[in-house]
């Protein structure tokens, strides 16, 4: 890559980055100029460069790379002392952690500054300094900010760019002074106040005494005192208006909690501590690449199932996702403490949940499904301080976007590149039918999604041309702020929990056959809501306790709204053993323990009118299929073709390959009832097939292999736990 580098500096940073080159052979020569002539020798001891100059003009003699790797303060000094000794071709970079004044002592230094300058700052280090504290892999998974002028020369940008990925790590470009923002809060404010904590708890008169008992906390949040100050003078120094910035509206929120505390105001205290909590969570998994939450799908996982085995038990499966994102916007809306159990801890609903955490509402948890929500009422939402990030949850963007249609302020909403691709003019425009400002984005009408403040809305009658839950939903909470009536009319039928936990809420909604009602200008009040157990989960156990030998199951609280309960309607219709025990209303929502047993299953002609009602079940359902005497047909059910995979092709092609006779159609598939044996199948990354051919086990006379299992965990996080629990033979592997 070079032929010869000078090394300015040759500390921790300048130290590390002479290793990458050595070790990766990218330069001939490495030669270096340093303030002490020990470090130079030491770095002639140990390899690390060939030369070592106290002359730094002399060390970039026919240097074709110079790194500036000193304190940030000296960067005009050097510059001065090494221009005229600099080749014209020379590529200058530096490592320093403002960028401002490293580019203006450039600029004062050559009147313009070069267009081979490249400004550069790794984000990584230690609190120890000096050239035997370099290590090789320092800058290997971390980033490395670029802050590339107008009129740099984008060949030397992307030398240097390579440099830093050879070194393992991920560059990102900014501008100079965004970096210098951006670091004054994430870098040089933290140090800033570790540094005077210490200090000042230094000067008090028991200082012996507190350093003694100081704890964990104080060891945690005080390590970066340890740096090193002529650095950290400097950085202070060169990054004067960002850290005084930073460090204003960090007084302002010191301020905050302080006034909280000397008024007692617990929900302030409260909102303050949550807010940061989960700000902490979730920039922990931003920052390591995932989204809010650890799931399993980092890693490629594998279900090995060995054939046999039953079920057995009480099990009492996840929530139900659609009931645990709206607990959460209902709760946020309502007039006092919404206590929600047995919420789905999956990004999509905690997607929803940080949401409302942005527009001021505080919420407690989620701690083992349970959440606090401390209701603002419909008037009491703030401003979000940035566009809401909502993931991949379209359920989440949707419903929020009749809500922020009627709030005072401008929102805007955003997501991940998936949903960043899904349509979202569907609610987009009854929504201005009523009187909102909401606009998509691009030709397709995709997110983000931007809605302007303080519309009055006024109620509408809209005939959906398409049947969805989602835009349904989306328009009657918009209808909560609307004048007058508000009237849906629906092609088919369709979920209808929102209808149903606006009751539960004490807001009245009427349901006359497919029109629904809402009357804007009521209030909803705060409830309890134990969430229902997702029966789409719950399925996976009714199909297995069904084919499994000596099975008997209860499913705890499981929701049978009617508009789900498709499956238990095909499990009788092909004699299964189902018995509804203990049924119950909670929080608008019909519940019931189900109690399954091993049955003798007989193929059937799947009713039609069942298909909607069980869209999501197929997959198990299919599995019953193969168990069963005879032979199942199943139509009208071409939506399987799209979900996560094509559900038909994919499950068929499973089937097959453990000896089923299954026949895929356009709109369905008809299956031959068998003997299951081993194999290996391919999920596809669909959870519901994994989970599908893991229970399909438990009637097979093989091991069952299933590939590509790791997103499981997006929809049943605790499925394999549960199911090995009830007695199915289930082993997992990373591969
Ligand atoms: P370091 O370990 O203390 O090394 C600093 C090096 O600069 C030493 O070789 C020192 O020479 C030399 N030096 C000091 N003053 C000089 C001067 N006036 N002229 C020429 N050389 C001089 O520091 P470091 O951590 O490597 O930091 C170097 C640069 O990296 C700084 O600009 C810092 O902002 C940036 N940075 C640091 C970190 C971090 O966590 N440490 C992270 C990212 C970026 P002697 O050893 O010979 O005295």
């Amino acid at each position: 890559m070079f032929n010869k580098v000078a090394f300015i500096g040759l500390g921790l940073i300048g130290s590390s980055l002479a290793r990458v080159l050595r070790a990766n052979h990218l330069a001939q020569t490495i030669v270096a100029s340093s303030r002490s002539p020990r470090t130079l020798s030491l770095a002639l001891d140990i390899g690390l460069i060939d030369a070592g100059y106290a002359d730094a003009a002399e060390a970039v003699l026919d240097a074709d790379l110079v790194v500036l790797a000193m304190p940030v303060c000296a960067t005009q000094s050097v510059l001065a002392a090494i221009k005229d000794s600099l080749k014209a071709s020379v590529i200058i970079t530096d490592v320093g952690s403002t960028k401002g004044n490293v580019v203006s002592a450039a600029e004062t230094v050559f009147g313009i500054v070069p267009t081979r300058f490249i400004p550069a700052h790794p984000i990584a280090g230690s609190e120890q300094s000096g050239v035997l504290a370099g290590k090789v892999d320092l800058f290997d998974r971390h980033k490395v900010i670029i802050t590339p002028l107008p009129h740099t020369d984008a060949e030397a940008c992307l030398l240097i760019q390579q440099m830093w990925q050879v070194a393992g790590a991920e560059v990102l470009t900014m501008t100079v002074q965004r970096h210098d923002e951006v670091l004054a809060k994430t870098s040089h404010l933290p140090h800033l106040l570790a540094f005077s904590l210490v200090d000042t708890l230094a000067r008090e008169s028991q200082n012996l005494d507190i350093f003694r008992f100081a704890a964990g906390g104080f060891r945690d949040f005080t390590r970066i005192a340890g740096s090193d100050p002529s650095m950290w003078h400097d950085i202070f120094l060169a990054n004067e208006q960002g850290i005084l910035s930073a460090l204003d509206s960090f007084s302002q929120g010191v301020e905050r909690l302080k006034s909280a505390i000397v008024a007692h105001d617990s929900d302030a205290i409260l909102g303050i501590l949550t807010r940061a909590q989960v700000a902490r969570h979730h920039f922990t998994h931003m920052l390591a690449g995932t989204a809010y939450q650890k799931t399993m799908n980092t890693k490629n996982l594998q279900f090995v199932v060995e054939a046999g085995g039953t079920l057995q038990g009480n099990l009492r499966v996840p929530g139900d996702k659609s009931i645990s994102h709206r607990s959460i916007m209902l709760g946020s809306l309502a007039e006092g403490v919404t206590e929600v159990t047995g919420f789905l801890e999956g990004e999509d609903a905690l997607a929803t949940l940080q949401a409302f955490r942005d527009m001021g509402v505080v919420i407690e948890g989620p701690k083992n499904g349970e959440v606090r929500i401390h209701g603002v009422g419909l008037h009491g939402l703030q401003a979000p301080p940035n566009a809401l990030y909502v993931g991949n949850s379209g359920t989440s963007m949707r419903l929020l976007s009749g809500i922020l249609s009627a709030q005072k302020f401008d929102t805007v909403m955003t997501g991940d590149a998936s949903l960043s691709k899904r349509p979202m003019e569907r609610i987009a425009k009854p929504l201005r039918q009523m009187g909102a400002m909401i606009q998509t984005t691009g030709e397709k009408g995709t997110p983000p999604v931007s809605i302007k403040g303080n519309q009055a809305l006024k109620g509408i009658t809209y005939d959906m041309p398409v049947a969805s839950a989602q835009v349904k939903s989306g328009v009657l909470l918009a209808g909560l702020w609307a004048e007058g009536e508000t009237v849906i009319t629906e092609p088919a039928p369709t979920r209808d929990h929102s209808e149903r936990m606006l009751r539960g809420f004490g807001y009245k909604v009427k349901t006359e056959g497919s029109t629904i009602r809402i009357q804007g200008g009521g209030k909803l009040t705060a409830t309890k809501i134990d969430v229902p157990a997702d029966i789409s989960s719950a399925a996976f156990f009714m199909v297995g306790a069904s084919i499994a030998p000596n099975a008997d199951v209860v499913l705890e609280h499981v929701g049978i709204n009617p508009t789900r309960i498709g499956v238990i309607n095909i499990l009788r219709a092909m004699g299964g053993d189902l018995t509804l025990l203990n049924e119950r209303e909670v929080g608008g929502e019909p519940v019931a323990d189900i109690r399954v047993r091993s049955a003798k299953l007989k193929g059937i002609q799947i009713n039609e009118a069942d298909v909607p009602l069980a869209i999501d079940e197929f997959p198990s359902l299919f599995i019953a299929a193969a168990c069963a005497e005879g032979t199942t047909v199943l139509t009208g059910a071409e939506e399987l073709r799209v979900k996560e995979s094509d559900r038909i092709q994919v499950m068929a092609d499973g089937l097959i390959t453990l000896g089923i006779d299954a026949q895929p159609t356009p709109d369905g598939m008809i299956i031959q009832g068998g003997q299951l044996g081993g194999g290996k199948v391919v999920s596809h990354g669909d959870h519901r097939i994994a989970m599908s051919f893991a229970i399909a086990a438990l009637r097979a006379n093989g091991t069952i292999e299933i590939e590509d299992c790791a997103n499981v965990a997006t929809s049943f996080p605790l499925f394999v736990e549960l199911a090995r629990g009830a007695g199915l033979k289930i082993k997992v592997l990373e591969v």
